[in-house]
């Protein structure tokens, strides 16, 4: 599905993606993990095509990225600054990309009534932007993200701002959307037990490189390095 070779993205003269390789198979579900400034956020915009490569490859089923704009590259995106359409209804957000993909307006109903209802915002379409609180509103986003069914999604801190009751839950229906649906995941969070839960593999970034990868028990069993001990938390 998704191959990065030595993917590097400079800004001045540190590295913010050094040396990137990676792959994620079709219908895997992988989670990227690591400090705040270590390259998480930059592995999906260049994945997506939102950050130039600087030096190696993006690959996307075999095909080279290159100079391929992101509404191409068949792949849906939640990013950390989820900005919604203020001028749209909570509805008119979630059916953004179905609309966009020609679905009809029957359609377009069934799948905003299913996803709010599975975010647990169910009957909230018509609701404005404005009235929602910042938790409701990522969950929007994450609606607006899978409407379309991509086949590989990208979603950077995708529970963020949301508690931890409601962060379970949705992480187990996740899990089971994306089985179904034979989706393939790329995801960044900041909490080990939503990755821990979520992925099949993860993979912990530092300082622009790849400092492990592997399942989560293979990761959490055998940290390869003492920084991936400590970033998981063995110190304490
Ligand atoms: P966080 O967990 O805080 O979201 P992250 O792992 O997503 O962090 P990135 O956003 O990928 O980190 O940033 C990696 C590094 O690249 C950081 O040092 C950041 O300051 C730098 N960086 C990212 N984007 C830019 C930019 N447009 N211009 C300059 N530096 C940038
Ligand atoms: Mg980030």
């Amino acid at each position: 599905m998704l191959r990065l070779d030595g993917a590097t993205v400079r800004f001045g003269k540190r590295a913010a993606l050094d040396s990137v390789d990676l792959e994620v198979a079709d219908h895997e579900i992988v989670c990227v993990l690591g400090p705040s400034g270590s390259g998480k956020s930059t592995l999906l915009r260049v994945v997506a095509g939102l950050q130039p490569a600087d030096a190696g490859r993006v690959l996307l089923d075999g095909r080279d990225q290159r100079g391929v704009p992101v509404h191409r590259r068949g792949v849906g995106l939640m990013f950390q600054d989820h900005q919604l359409f203020p001028q749209r209804d909570v509805g008119g957000n979630v059916a953004f990309g179905l609309r966009m993909r020609g679905a009809g307006k029957a359609e377009q109903t069934r799948r905003v009534a299913e996803l709010l209802e599975l975010v647990g915002l169910p009957g909230a379409g018509r609701r404005a932007v404005s009235t929602l609180s910042g938790g409701e509103q990522q969950r929007v986003a994450l609606a607006r993200a899978l409407a379309p069914q991509p086949k590989l999604l990208m979603l950077d801190e995708p529970l963020g701002q949301l508690d931890r009751g409601l962060r379970e839950r949705l992480v187990v229906e996740l899990r089971q959307l994306f089985g179904r649906l034979g989706t393939t995941v790329l995801a960044v969070t900041h909490d080990q037990g939503e990755a821990f839960a979520l992925a099949d593999r993860v993979v912990v970034m530092r300082d622009g490189r790849i400092a492990q990868t592997g399942t989560p028990l293979e990761v959490w069993q055998r940290p390869a390095s003492e920084f991936v001990a400590r970033f998981l938390g063995f110190d304490n």
